[in-house]
């Protein structure tokens, strides 16, 4: 089949928005993915210490009352979706070095043949680093930013609805005895909700895919080591623009109004309410988000290693 003869059906109407091949140059056209993030375990959203993040913000948009919000930060959503696109790649090749073009699947590999990690062997040559960009002093191309960009994202509930928060209890007048003692871990409650998007631009619709792929088939997040940390990521509409449209942090203050407005209450919310709300405030999907599933479905998973050759394959060739 030819590519043109492949291009999606489902993607027509929104065609203009999409390359055959990356670019060379930044252009604007961007596909938005709204994602709403629900905590199905006691997540655990912490920096270096063992402090929550915590973000005071304005309730709803231009309000005076401030809540204390916890932070997903965006570190953390794109190190857990590229680990997992990692996970995926490696677990193909492994599977499959015997009868596959590597290099055409997968980029180029290092000598001794291992698949480009994250933190310390970061090759350049993986759709990995193509998307999420990357840094390597050693390659003659140097870098390469990142097309796909996120924003930390803030839950929709503060902190003083919370009742079961362990926080860290050591406090200044008996900092000698409580450091270890007292030294318990911050979580989040199961059922919070972090709404949030993601954008790609400059992109190939089979980068679409594999985005939308990872989205939803990450399901771990917060520290690496830990157990704990299942996330729900559910996608709530996919839109295309040449500008961004909402912050993540106005993006929750909007749906924190478009619930009460409808007299929901935020110690009481349901995933269908934050849904609700969310699709309220997002502009509409243009793609059914159903469909579009299935569609990936049939087209990568059906023949992985096939696609990604031709996902591998549109890309600028360094
Ligand atoms: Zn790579």
């Amino acid at each position: 089949m030819s590519e043109s003869s492949e291009f999606p059906d489902i993607l027509q109407e929104i065609e203009d928005y999409i390359y055959e091949k990356v670019p060379k140059t930044k252009t604007g056209r961007m596909a938005h993915i709204g994602v709403l993030r629900k905590t199905d375990s006691y997540n655990i959203f912490t920096t270096e210490g063992s402090e929550l993040n915590l973000a005071s913000t304005s309730k709803k948009p231009e309000s005076e009352e401030k809540i204390q919000r916890i932070v997903m930060f965006k570190r953390k959503q794109v190190a857990s979706e590229r680990r997992k696109g990692k996970e995926i790649l490696r677990g193909l090749y492994k599977n499959n070095s015997d009868d596959i073009e590597k290099e055409e699947a997968f980029g180029n590999f290092n000598e001794d043949e291992d698949l480009c990690r994250l933190h310390d062997n970061l090759g350049g040559k993986c759709i990995d680093c193509k998307l999420y960009g990357f840094a390597n002093a050693e390659e003659k191309d140097g870098s390469r930013h990142s097309r796909i960009l996120t924003d930390s994202a803030f839950s929709v509930r503060g902190l003083n609805q919370r009742e079961d928060i362990t926080f860290n209890a050591q406090s200044e007048e008996n900092e000698s005895e409580a450091s270890t003692a007292l030294n318990s871990t911050a979580h989040t409650q199961p059922e919070t909700f972090f709404p949030s998007i993601v954008t790609i631009r400059d992109f190939t619709w089979r980068e679409l895919y594999w985005l939308i792929h990872l989205i939803e088939s990450t399901t771990r997040y917060g520290a690496e080591t830990s157990r704990t940390g299942y996330i729900d990521n559910q996608i709530v509409s996919i839109w295309f623009d040449t500008k961004e449209t909402i912050s993540n942090l106005e993006l929750t203050k909007e749906v924190t109004k478009e619930i009460e407005n409808n007299n929901g209450s935020l110690n009481d919310l349901s995933v269908q309410t934050v849904r609700k709300a969310m699709k309220e405030t997002l502009p509409n999907s243009k793609v059914d988000i159903d469909d579009i599933k299935d569609d990936i479905k049939s087209r990568f998973e059906s023949n992985e290693i096939n696609f990604l050759e031709k996902l591998y394959g549109s890309q600028l060739r360094d």
